[in-house]
């Protein structure tokens, strides 16, 4: 189990820096990625990861260090957002525009709970792809108080991201993730009929568009039908897509990262489900050692896994 839940944190970082090279590209328009390279619209070095990364490990962070504390959470964002801390090379160099806002928002109220646009149009994927500690930490609620987990992968979205459609894609996906690291089969949990799904469901209904998803569009379409855009609909689908139809933890990570668009992000996304699944020992060991700032992944596992 610890094996799966270090793998949701290093794949996530993973698919992040894979993705980074080709990020706002469009599919097909690149040499298919198939390791780390350099370059992309923040000319990061090979193995270097972006937001996703960073913003989950201030959110590890926060919660090995204060437990459960939205306003902590929301203050780490801001740390990095204004001074680098977490960031793979010490600045903030690519914050999304519902981020930016929210923690701008945030920084004049000091209201972490109100902070996010609930508006459906603020519906971006910032909250899923940082998603993995709430569910790594909180591993031990599934499959037993899944109101509770439920409730607090929706809070953990409101720092930035608060529209139904974002609550409604973290809830879903923190017990899939749960699930994984508990070693749960696969085609089990993505299953339509999957009875924690149902459970969430009925205790506060999912969101229409991402009940759809959790449902299996993703079984059902195939690219260009399956988009990894920054629409948290989209991408949540495009991730589960890429993970549903891949044998191994890289054939999924790549199949992500290759739909290009808001590459990084399906990546980490991606990654989270992969590695939760077939855990760190399946991640090859070129992804593993090629990642940039080890350290600072450590260390928020320390901190996660320990406490
Ligand atoms: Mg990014
Ligand atoms: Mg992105």
């Amino acid at each position: 189990m610890r094996d799966r839940s270090r793998g949701a944190l290093i794949g996530l970082a993973i698919g992040d820096a894979l993705g980074a090279a080709v990020e706002f590209r469009s599919p097909g328009s690149f040499e298919p990625v198939t390791g780390y390279r350099n370059g992309g619209p923040h000319c990061l070095a090979a193995g270097e990861w972006t937001d996703d990364t960073s913003m989950a490990l201030a959110l590890a962070d926060s919660i090995a260090n204060t437990g459960w504390n939205l306003n902590d959470q929301a203050d780490r964002y801001v740390q990095w957002w204004q001074t680098g801390k977490y960031s793979v090379n010490g600045s903030c160099f690519d914050i999304g525009i519902t981020t930016r806002a929210a923690l701008g928002n945030y920084v004049v109220r000091k209201n972490a709970r109100t902070s996010g646009d609930s508006s459906e149009r603020a519906s971006g994927n910032g909250s899923i792809m940082r998603l993995a500690p709430v569910p790594m930490h909180y591993t031990h609620l599934y499959p037993d108080q899944l109101e509770e987990l439920s409730r607090l992968a929706e809070e953990s979205s409101l720092p930035t991201h608060a529209s139904e459609q974002c609550l409604s894609a973290c809830r879903y996906l923190a017990v899939v993730l749960a699930a994984l690291i508990q070693g749960e089969d696969r085609q089990a949990v993505l299953a339509a009929d999957w009875e924690p799904l149902r459970f969430i469901h009925a205790f506060k209904p999912l969101h229409p568009l991402i009940l759809e998803v959790a449902q299996g569009s993703f079984r059902k379409k195939q690219p260009p039908a399956i988009v990894g855009s920054g629409w948290v609909v989209q991408s949540l689908e495009a991730s589960l897509w890429a993970f549903h139809n891949s044998d191994t933890f890289e054939a999924a990570v790549l199949k992500a990262v290759n739909l290009g668009n808001d590459a990084d992000t399906t990546g980490a996304i991606c990654g989270q489900l992969a590695g939760a699944y077939w855990g760190e020992d399946q991640i090859p060991t070129a992804l593993r050692t090629g990642l940039a700032r080890v350290d600072l992944l450590e260390t928020a596992l320390a901190g996660l896994l320990s406490s």
